[in-house]
């Protein structure tokens, strides 16, 4: 007999609970085997949490952590994996984007013998179109430098085998980019297609800004090109500075008057100069930074409140 968990990371989605856990329990109920319904309450301001706890008090296979303050998206996940039991376990989002009736076809290709398999959006269905064109870009990026093959257009929605959740917990790793880790794990992983749905209700909680921070950690992670760009800039610029020296001893020789030997050469040279090493400077700031918080070694969250963990649910298990 097995187990499934699934993971649900919430910030702030007071508007969406009542709706997801309608839609999850009308497939729980139908599926074979108990489930576990993991909450994570990454830090919510609103009434979040309360109702979680409603929740926990009708249905015993509900359990939740509250982490001590907001940890950010991927750190909830990474807690939900960290005290996840099942077999299978699945993450899912609060806001209704990842339909829950999907999870009887991710359990198929799990029995088929798969240990991970991704849910691949094949459309947005109302994103900004700013949304969508950054996300574009970003994945195809992320695909030409990353060292792994990270698919694209998937998300944090998936199932995983207890194997690669065993490997995720193993990994002491403080940037964790859920996706990327999950790909550099290997074995066999598929992906099943769907339609994104807009947000159920509520705002989304990913700003550009923490959009921003998930690229730009996911691609240093990831891939050791941006590092190797200092290089090339470097050697493009010496073939530059050459090919100018070449042009000042024709000019010296030949030209005598030439006015592009004055102050406008000189000064878009320095700037350009100037303005390679900051950005390689910057590029090994990213790196160096992130060294800097993984010697530190601190804990990834604090847990404000654990509950609902005392028993493994068994099928059949509901109301209290
Ligand atoms: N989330 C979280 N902590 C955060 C931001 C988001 O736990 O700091 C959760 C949020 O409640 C939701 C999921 O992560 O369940 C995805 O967030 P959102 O829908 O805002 O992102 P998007 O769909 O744009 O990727
Ligand atoms: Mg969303």
């Amino acid at each position: 007999m097995s187990v499934y968990s699934l993971i649900i990371p919430i910030y702030n989605e007071e508007e969406n609970i009542a709706e997801l856990y309608r839609r999850v329990r009308s497939v729980m109920d139908r599926l074979d085997e108990s489930v576990e319904l993991i909450f994570i309450n990454d830090g919510s301001r609103d009434r979040s949490l309360n109702l979680i706890r409603e929740l926990q008090e009708k249905d015993d296979r509900v359990c939740y952590l509250s982490l001590g303050r907001n940890f950010g998206h991927q750190i909830a996940v990474t807690a939900g994996l960290n005290f996840a039991r099942g077999q299978a376990v699945i993450i899912l989002d609060a806001d209704l984007q990842d339909p829950p009736e999907l999870i009887p076809d991710l359990l198929e290709k799990w029995r088929q013998g798969y240990q991970v398999i991704y849910a691949q959006r094949t459309k947005r269905k109302k994103e900004s179109w700013f949304k969508r064109f950054t996300a574009y870009i970003f994945y195809r990026l992320l695909q030409q430098l990353a060292d792994v093959n990270i698919p694209t257009d998937t998300g944090d929605f998936c199932l995983m085998d207890r194997r690669v959740v065993n490997l995720l917990n193993s990994m002491p790793e403080q940037n964790r980019y859920i996706r990327g880790l999950r790909s550099w794990v290997g074995f066999r992983q598929t992906a099943i297609q769907f339609e994104r749905d807009p947000r159920f209700a509520g705002e989304v909680k990913y700003t550009f800004r923490k959009s921003f921070t998930l690229a730009v950690n996911s691609l240093v992670s990831f891939s050791k090109v941006p590092l190797r760009l200092s290089t090339y800039l470097g050697l493009f610029s010496a073939f530059l500075a050459v090919l100018m020296a070449l042009l000042v001893l024709y000019w010296r020789l030949y030209q005598p008057h030439s006015p592009l030997t004055g102050f406008a050469a000189i000064m878009i040279a320095i700037l350009f100069l100037g303005s390679v090493q900051l950005v390689c400077i910057g590029i090994l700031g990213e790196y160096i930074g992130r060294i800097y918080e993984e010697v530190k070694g601190r804990p990834l969250y604090t847990l404000a409140e654990v509950s609902g963990f005392e028993k493994i649910p068994t099928k059949g298990d509901f109301h209290k």
